[in-house]
């Protein structure tokens, strides 16, 4: 009888963060993998903020000295902003600030493993060329301009089934990442998504060339700072991203029944959500736009199961939560830091079941459960964050949760505080902050 080996140990769908850092963790120790990817990099991408979490990650990958040589800025710390002095946000309530304006800098808490002060803005086209090639270069094999048909889980191993010219192909492999990013692959296959009906967002953006990042910075060590900018528009800000010394990347994020109620075109809804804050309107229109808008709809989900037999699911193509934190890619990055733990002890025994990926399931989901309660108060009440980082018995653990460590503590006790104080200012009509709740309630939303 003849044996046949299947083609690789592990095939790889999407090589986006998720999917090539999976990559270079097993080729770093000596797995067979494959990595498929439908564009050719580079190619444009949002996301483009990291936190610092992500450094764990690169060091791991021994990535840094590329990040370094490759001259993105560097983010030493946030800012978020509200209507200077014109929304009713900003006003003394009884003696409790209810202004949102307020900065943090990462190296005020160290942060174990990582021994930067500061993390990076990505011009996502060159980074994830830059890590799909060093995965390459590791010593997995890279598919791009390949797109994924199918997953064939017959019997035996996966066969991935992609098409190359007029060909119809195959590969086989011990096991599956899917890594495809919000294009969620498997979940779409196996039906495992589940749509965030509260957070049902919308977003428009575009890059500008001379927009003066001055005019915000109070300082010049913030100059190069993330800044979050609030609308006086519910649930609506704006992101301020360095990409080089003169590119800046400009966002809107709203609800997307905001956006369907405007009847306005996308950029007309760009431009008049943008002019509710005169100085950035201001400052934008003397930029020039160098790119075309793009929108992002539809992008909250979650998936019944992250792992199945010879199967798992890193980055968004398991769970996407709200980018207000700028999350998205240090999930990306820490979920294959976790799985490919899994992935290595399920080839050692050669067992592919779903109970191999638990570990990963658990960390994973407790990580992104973390995000999604530090998300949910923040949207409900905005002036909480900001008197929880204004106050110093509390300001270093919100920051480790900005820093994106949150994958150790199954209830980190400054948002069990926070969520109590929500529940307060819920309960008391006459709290000088209950004007202040916002409308989203995550409550509904609460996948497995
Ligand atoms: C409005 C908005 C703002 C955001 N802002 C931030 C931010 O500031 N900071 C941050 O960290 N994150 C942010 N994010 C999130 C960030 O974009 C993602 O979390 C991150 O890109 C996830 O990486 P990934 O590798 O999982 O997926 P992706 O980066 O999307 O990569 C998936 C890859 O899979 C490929 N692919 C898909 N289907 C197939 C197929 N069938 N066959 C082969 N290849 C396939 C795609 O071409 C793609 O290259 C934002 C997201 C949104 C929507």
């Amino acid at each position: 009888m003849v044996i046949t080996k299947p083609d690789f140990d592990v095939a790889i769908i999407g090589g986006g963060p998720a999917g090539s850092s999976m990559a270079c963790y097993l080729a770093k120790a000596g797995v067979n993998c494959v990595v498929f990817e439908r564009e050719l990099f580079p190619r444009p991408h949002v996301g483009e903020s990291l936190v610092p979490s992500s450094t764990r990650v690169f060091k791991d990958l021994d990535f840094l000295p590329q990040m370094e040589a490759a001259k993105f800025p560097k983010k030493y710390g946030a800012v978020w902003t509200t209507d200077d002095k014109k929304t009713p946000y900003v006003h003394d309530l009884e003696g409790l600030s209810a202004d949102c304006n307020v900065d943090i800098r990462f190296e005020e808490r160290q942060q174990p493993g990582v021994d930067k002060n500061h993390t990076y803005h990505v011009d996502r086209g060159k980074f994830d060329l830059l890590l799909l090639q060093h995965a390459h270069k590791l010593g997995a094999t890279v598919y791009d301009g390949i797109k994924v048909s199918e997953v064939d889980f017959g019997p035996k191993e996966p066969i991935v089934r992609f098409q190359m010219g007029s060909k119809q192909l195959g590969v086989s492999a011990k096991m599956v990442v899917d890594a495809s990013g919000r294009n969620t692959f498997l979940g779409n296959q196996m039906k495992l998504k589940i749509q965030d009906t509260v957070f049902d967002q919308y977003a428009i953006h575009s890059w500008f060339a001379g927009y003066d990042r001055k005019v915000f910075a109070k300082r010049d060590t913030n100059l190069d700072y993330i800044y979050i900018h609030f609308l006086p528009i519910s649930n609506t800000w704006i992101w301020q991203i360095p990409i080089t010394d003169d590119v800046t990347s400009l966002g809107v994020v709203t609800q997307k029944k905001n956006f369907a109620k405007s009847k306005e075109d996308r950029e007309k809804f760009f431009w008049s959500s943008v002019g509710t804050r005169p100085m950035i309107e201001e400052t934008l229109r003397k930029a020039d736009r160098i790119r075309p808008f793009k929108d992002e709809g539809d992008y909250s989900y979650a998936m019944k199961q992250l792992c199945g037999d010879r199967f798992l699911m890193v980055g968004d193509a398991g769970r996407f939560v709200d980018p207000i934190f700028s999350t998205g890619v240090s999930i990306a990055l820490n979920s294959s830091r976790f799985a490919h733990k899994d992935i290595l002890a399920a080839l050692e025994k050669n067992d592919f079941s779903r109970e191999s990926f638990a570990t990963y399931e658990n960390t994973l989901r407790l990580g992104t459960k973390n995000w999604y309660d530090f998300i949910t108060v923040y949207y409900r009440l905005n002036v909480l964050f900001t008197y929880f980082i204004n106050d110093t018995r509390y300001r270093l653990d919100v920051l480790k949760l900005l820093q994106g460590d949150v994958y150790d503590d199954a209830t980190p006790p400054v948002l069990e505080k926070m969520r109590n104080m929500v529940a307060e200012v819920e309960r008391n009509e006459k709290h000088p902050w209950h004007k202040l709740l916002g409308d989203l309630t995550a409550n509904a939303f609460r996948p497995a």
